[in-house]
């Protein structure tokens, strides 16, 4: 069944309207938002960890200072749907293989789910979620349902300005990011060379762990991440990879020649770039993975999004024959 057919008979069964235009689950079927007794509802396809197939929903409920009573309450009813309480909402996420679940089982639980919501949680009824002010239209607040008044909203967009402001004044300290990514990197390089000496052989996922230790260090040190600290990551991450095996090779010099380790590393040191770029050595390989390393903290450390999205709910779809028809 075509995952706009499924929302379209998930709607009828449950009495809640479908938009197919609001895609807050991630698939470009839609939605199915509204309220029952109170409490809002949301219920949709999506995906999770990006690959599998998944049934979403979400129930909100007015503040609690207990979310842990009302997962309680929920367990019991939730199925096969994996539970997550908050203050104020239920995210319930029910992966699935090949075909959907039923659309009338999934009604059936939703309906049980209310039940024991009833029993621990109060209704949002109509009141803006902040102020608590009744507020007649639900709208979206970043792809999130809600109860939001107008006077609320113009102040939580200046709240998300001026913390966009405050981020963009805060302090970078590049020398702290400095010394604790050298040390990071110098801990990394005896850890890669000691362990590829040992074991006689090179993990490349040893790299990428590099990449994450010194890109976390820099982090720690700078505080807010600029592009210089970005390419102090890169840098400290390629040299760590690129030193450690220089003290792999240091090592097998001194054994072979029954040198001391300085001058093995110096002679080392001095023909890095042909042992790096040799065929049977995976230098370069062990850098490239060490930069996907710092890559991922990097991508983690990019600038948050300090915006508020109100989208108003508009006209559900109004029967299965108009989505069929498109
Ligand atoms: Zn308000």
């Amino acid at each position: 069944m075509k995952n706009k057919e499924w929302l379209c008979q998930v709607s009828k069964l449950t009495g809640l309207p479908y938009y197919e235009e609001h895609r807050i689950f991630g698939d470009k079927s839609g939605a199915v938002i509204g309220i029952s007794d109170g409490y809002i509802v949301a219920l949709g396809l999506g995906k999770v960890d990006g690959k599998n197939a998944a049934v979403k929903m979400l129930l909100r409920y007015a503040k609690t200072q207990d979310p842990e009573h009302i997962k309680q309450a929920l367990d019991p009813a939730k199925g096969k749907f994996k539970l997550v309480a908050d203050e104020t909402t239920a995210s319930l996420v029910r992966t699935y293989h090949f075909s959907k679940p039923d659309a009338s089982t999934i009604a059936d639980e939703l309906r049980n789910l209310l039940t024991a919501l009833k029993t621990s949680a109060s209704a949002v009824n109509g009141k803006c979620e902040e102020c608590g002010k009744a507020e007649p239209q639900m709208i979206l607040l970043n792809d999130l349902p809600t109860y939001y008044c107008s006077s609320c909203q113009v102040q939580l967009s200046q709240k998300l300005d001026a913390a966009a402001i405050a981020y963009e004044n805060l302090e970078t300290n590049l020398p702290l990011g400095l010394l604790y990514g050298t040390g990071a990197a110098l801990l990394g390089s005896i850890a890669w060379g000691g362990a590829a000496y040992l074991l006689h052989r090179i993990f490349l996922w040893g790299a990428i762990g590099i990449g994450l230790l010194v890109g976390k260090a820099v982090v720690k040190g700078t505080g807010k991440v600029t592009w210089t600290a970005r390419i102090m990551i890169g840098l400290l991450t390629a040299a760590s990879v690129a030193f450690g095996d220089s003290i792999f090779y240091a090592l097998t010099v001194m054994k072979e020649s029954q040198i001391a380790f300085t001058p093995a590393l110096k002679v080392v040191l001095m023909n890095f770039w042909k042992l790096e770029t040799d065929s049977e050595s995976s230098g370069i390989a062990s850098i490239f993975f060490g930069l996907i390393g710092a890559g991922i903290t990097v991508y983690g450390t990019r600038k948050p999004a300090f915006k508020a999205r109100f989208v108003a709910l508009g006209t559900p779809a109004a029967t299965l024959s108009s989505v069929a028809a498109k």
